[in-house]
């Protein structure tokens, strides 16, 4: 989508501190970190929010989490531990309509979120 930040960032027409990158998935860093590690993983394929997916989105979606695993072990968190989000709709703080798991670690988190 022409108009989409993310898609421009995967475009690389808008620049990003990228930390993964594979057919399906592009990852890099919040550029307003509320954790010391905190990363967006992006579908290559744009998707605006959860409510949009289709039944053939599943493995793109899938490959989210498998990208998740990767980076929490390149980052070193795996084993500490880490939080992955995915905000849907404004009332949950969407604010960017390309779908993205936020991966957050590095710092105590609470529960249940703000
Ligand atoms: P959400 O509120 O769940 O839609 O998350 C959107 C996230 O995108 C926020 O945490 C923003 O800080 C982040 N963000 C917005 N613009 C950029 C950008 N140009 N590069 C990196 N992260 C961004
Ligand atoms: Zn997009």
């Amino acid at each position: 989508m022409s108009d989409c930040l993310f898609c421009k960032i995967i475009a690389g027409e808008i620049p990003s501190d990228m930390v993964y990158e594979d057919d399906n998935v592009f990852a890099f860093r919040d550029i307003s970190p509320v954790a010391p590690t905190h990363i967006l993983i992006i579908p290559k394929k744009h998707i605006s929010t959860i409510n949009a997916l289709a039944p053939n989105d599943a493995e793109t979606m899938g490959n989210l989490f498998l990208a998740a695993k990767s980076i929490a072990k390149q980052e070193g968190c795996d084993e500490a531990g880490y939080r992955t989000v995915m905000n849907c709709g404004e009332a949950a703080g969407q604010t960017v309509f390309h779908v993205h798991l936020h991966l957050l670690a590095g710092r105590g988190l609470a529960w249940p979120p703000g």
